[in-house]
């Protein structure tokens, strides 16, 4: 036998039993983002590999050491995109969507970056993501926040804390960066090999790290919030006393700068400590620069994306979860009963719109159809043999409910679905 060929490391398929909890999930959000007035973008999952470049940042994980790049056969050079913001800037300045305009849009879809597989941290993943242009006021940022809030609490999600803070303005981080390159300076002999070099490319990126062995050092490293602008401490303010006013509870987090350049002013994480080392579920913030870096208006935008897989997983370790079923098995015995049988189905869908319902192929026993129509997860089997045919009636057979079977008359039949499916 040829040997299988398997997926790549790090990409997954999602099989028949979990795909009905994603799309359970989408249309959550797809609800969600209505109820809100958001609008759906949808970008290609290939960019020029200058776009990602440009926006996320020369000295990132991402654009370092993360990305799938490589030259087409015209020569160009394009990579699978590592996130959405970058792309929904590049369309939205290429179509005019975005100068003296407000927009509040939402994209989904796979993401692709070259990290170590490991639970909660896939080579291609899927984010939900939602970008507003054209608002510079902090209002928006708690009504993102409030997206979220609401999104947690429709899917039943528990045990998450949102976590913020501040990046200030360009001119205040600036300030905040020399000082912070002193104390860097000053405990150089603990900074790892990431962090030295960070501190000479993107110091803020350091107070960024995962390494354990610098967690102390850095807590205590002098804080943004202390060195911040007073047009940025009055939005932060802002922002948290709506927060307050809808009772949204935060965690000032001030080491909290995000892993990609162009945020400022407010950054959050939504964060959970039950997914082990790949916590956080969602993140985003303002990023009033980029559209500009990226060649537009300027234009203030802010936004937010979550990493689905972590939220499914994260939904799946605390609840049961739902799986997809139908209402009806049908169940056709004797090979005169299969082009009937086919015939009643359509006529039962016609009837019924929205009714879930297995019609039996490829024959077989009374028994065995009748184990298909257990596992099926059916409500109830119909049963058509030869008897019914002649009969113009079928057997009705109760698979959940403790109810003896029935026979129902052919014209009778669209009611009585009609009826069970309304439960
Ligand atoms: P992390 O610090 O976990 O690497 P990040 O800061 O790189 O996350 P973002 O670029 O902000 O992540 O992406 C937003 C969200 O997408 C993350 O909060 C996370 O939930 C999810 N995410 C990011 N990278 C991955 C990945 N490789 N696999 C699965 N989900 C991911
Ligand atoms: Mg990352």
């Amino acid at each position: 036998m040829a040997k299988s060929i398997q997926s790549i490391r790090g990409m997954h398929d999602v099989l028949p039993d979990d795909s009905y909890r994603w799309q359970s999930f989408e249309t959550v959000i797809r609800q969600l983002m209505a109820a809100y007035g958001y609008r759906e973008i949808r970008m290609p999952l290939v960019e020029s590999t200058d776009l990602f470049c440009r926006s996320i940042g020369e000295v990132t994980d991402i654009v370092e050491k993360e990305m799938y790049t490589f030259e087409d056969r015209n020569g160009d050079k394009l990579t699978l995109r590592p996130e959405g913001t970058a792309s929904c800037v590049r369309a939205g300045i290429q179509h005019g969507l975005l100068h003296n305009q407000v927009q509040r849009l939402w994209y989904s879809g796979p993401m692709f970056r070259h990290e170590r597989p490991q639970k909660g941290r896939y080579r291609q993943f899927h984010q939900f993501g939602t970008e507003v242009y054209g608002i510079d006021t902090p209002d928006i940022d708690a009504e993102l926040i409030l997206i979220s809030a609401r999104l947690w609490q429709q899917l039943g999600l528990k045990g998450v804390r949102l976590e913020l803070n501040t990046l200030g303005s360009n001119e205040a981080r600036a300030e905040y960066k020399q000082v912070l390159v002193n104390y860097l300076n000053d405990h150089r002999e603990q900074l790892d090999e990431d962090s030295l070099r960070r501190l000479e490319t993107n110091p803020l990126r350091v107070l960024d790290s995962k390494n354990p062995a610098m967690k102390e050092m850095l807590d205590k490293a002098p804080a943004l919030v202390d060195h911040l602008d007073d047009e940025s401490k009055q939005q932060f303010d802002k922002l948290k006393a709506s927060l307050d006013a809808v009772g949204i509870s935060y965690i000032i987090n001030p080491r909290l700068v995000r892993g990609l350049d162009y945020y400022c002013k407010t950054v959050f994480e939504w964060v959970t400590d039950d997914l082990g080392a790949q916590g956080t579920i969602c993140a985003g913030g303002r990023y009033d620069g980029l559209v500009e870096q990226l060649g537009g208006k300027a234009t203030p935008a802010v936004g937010f994306a979550l990493g689905m897989e972590r939220i499914l997983a994260l939904l799946e370790s605390q609840q049961q979860q739902p799986a997809q079923t139908v209402d009806i098995y049908m169940v056709l015995i004797g090979a005169e009963t299969e082009v009937k049988g086919l015939q009643i189905a359509e006529n039962i869908r016609n009837a019924v719109p929205g009714v879930k319902m297995i019609t039996h192929c490829g024959g077989g026993s009374v028994k065995s159809q009748m184990k298909k129509a257990d596992k099926s997860g059916a409500g109830i089997a119909l049963i058509i043999a030869e008897d019914e045919l002649e009969n113009e009636q079928v057997t009705v057979k109760y698979l959940r409910q403790n109810k003896e079977q029935v026979t129902v008359s052919a014209d009778e039949l669209d009611a009585f679905i009609r009826n069970f499916v309304k439960g």
